[in-house]
């Protein structure tokens, strides 16, 4: 998942370095003058799995796209039902505990989603259809290969469940969501080595949810977007 960012020792945005984030959103890197940056990406999993899935969509691994962005929509339920425990004031170890219980097994990470989805909103919560479940299943557990356009196909249904959801919760519960991204995130630079620049970075991902952001997300015209940003770093 190559993410740009300029060096922070030489400050110059033309020039950018693409980074492959990990875990955590994190990165190392090094300029073409040899400056060395530990990077931190503030983003929620569900987020830098979402663009690991898009760029896995613009590089062909089609499975892969599938696979993280299954992946993608799970950790958002666990981000869910957080952020909505946080905002009903329960407490942090009493949440452990919770989905201790269902860590395991995604189909009780999906009970807890809808269950509080349903107590916070009255109504129930939008999901992936039947047909995409089991187009799911079909690719990550029997091996299927999907075309391009099945790929996009299922990634514009996760997008449609999960970014209007979140989309809503950012605005309305930010400190809550900030606290909860913290505490999944463990943002620190205890990977970064001697001589490293620390930097964290935001922006440019799937959720990247500000108060100006457009209410739907259409993943076919931001896949556009990514090849054209390819095809001007590579010329
Ligand atoms: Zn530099």
């Amino acid at each position: 998942m190559p993410i740009l960012i300029s060096c922070p020792t030489c400050q110059d945005p033309e020039s950018k370095i693409p980074v492959r984030v990990q875990n955590q959103g994190r990165a190392r890197a090094s300029c073409a003058k040899g400056h060395t940056i530990a990077i931190v990406l503030c983003h929620p999993q569900f987020d830098l799995l979402a663009q690991i899935a898009a760029e896995a969509i613009v590089d062909g691994y089609y499975r892969d796209a599938v696979s993280s962005f299954a992946a993608s929509l799970e950790r958002f339920y666990e981000f869910y039902f957080r952020v909505i425990s946080k905002k009903n004031g329960i407490l942090e170890d009493q949440v452990e505990q919770a989905w201790k219980r269902v860590a395991r097994q995604s189909e009780r990470h999906l009970g807890l989603f809808i269950g509080a989805y349903l107590s916070e909103t009255g109504v129930a919560p939008p999901l992936l259809s039947e047909k995409s479940c089991a187009f799911r299943n079909s690719v990550i557990h029997q091996g299927s290969i999907p075309t391009e356009a099945e790929a996009i196909e299922f990634g514009q249904q996760v997008i449609d469940v999960s970014y209007p959801i979140a989309r809503d919760i950012y605005s309305r519960f930010p400190e809550e969501v900030r606290a909860v991204q913290k505490s999944m995130g463990d943002w620190n630079w205890d990977f970064a080595q001697p001589g490293d620049v620390n930097m964290s970075a935001a922006g440019g991902m799937i959720f990247n949810l500000s108060m100006s952001a457009p209410p739907t997300f259409n993943l076919a015209e931001n896949l556009a977007f990514r090849r054209s940003q390819r095809s001007r770093q590579a010329s």
